[in-house]
């Protein structure tokens, strides 16, 4: 049973290395963009509700995040183990997460923490507006967006670093050693992959 937390800013590589430690762990991904993305795709009305926040880089307010949270972790296939990615991103949402875990019976077992500079990381998203096209991918989007994060987002690292919870990755370089960092680190702290 692994319970994680993603953290680095937009570009930091969240996605590519949640997708292998899925694998790895056995646990789902939760990734909130994408949750978002799909029902703007799928024009639901949560969809059409947070599309030109998503779409400017802004945050969708805390009360919509935390709601489709709840739900999600109350999945059956979340019981077990979950990573999240892209959430708690603001103070609150973190309140909200430590409340409903604790509802649940549950704690977290790590925060990682992607590192990467700024200049690197808009050079990838730079990038992934040309391969995907996504919408909030456009250069004024992605400068907004690191300012949001760096304003609300950033304070959440102390918080965990002072739980203890905090591992910091470095995040550049190529995606194996990125993976294999985190998968050291995790073991360094005996999570290590349960057996199926
Ligand atoms: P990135 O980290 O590259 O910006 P994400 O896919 O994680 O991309 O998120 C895309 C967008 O979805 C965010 O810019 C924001 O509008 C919305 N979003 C995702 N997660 C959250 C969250 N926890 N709280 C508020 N808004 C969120």
């Amino acid at each position: 049973m692994t319970r994680l937390l993603i953290v680095g800013p937009p570009g930091a590589g969240k996605g590519t290395q949640s997708a292998r430690l899925l694998e790895t762990y056995s646990i789902p991904a939760i990734a909130t963009g994408d949750i978002f993305r799909k029902n703007i795709k799928e024009e639901t009305p949560l969809g059409i509700e947070v599309k030109a926040i998503v779409d400017a880089g802004d945050y969708v307010p805390d009360s919509l995040t935390n709601a489709l949270v709840k739900s999600r972790l109350e999945e059956a296939d979340a019981r077990d183990g979950f990573l999240l990615d892209g959430y708690p991103r603001t103070l609150e949402q973190v309140s909200y997460l430590d409340d409903l875990l604790a509802a649940m019976g549950q704690s977290l077992d790590a925060v990682i923490q992607l590192v990467a500079d700024q200049e690197e990381v808009v050079a990838r998203l730079r990038k992934r507006a040309i391969d995907q096209g996504r919408a909030d991918d456009t250069e004024e989007a992605i400068r907004h967006r690191q300012q949001v994060y760096g304003r609300e987002t950033t304070p959440l690292i102390a918080v965990y670093r002072d739980r203890d919870l905090l591992i910091e990755v470095d995040g550049l370089g190529d995606i194996d050693d990125v993976s294999s960092r985190i998968s050291e680190a995790l073991a360094a702290r005996g999570i290590v992959p349960s057996a199926k």
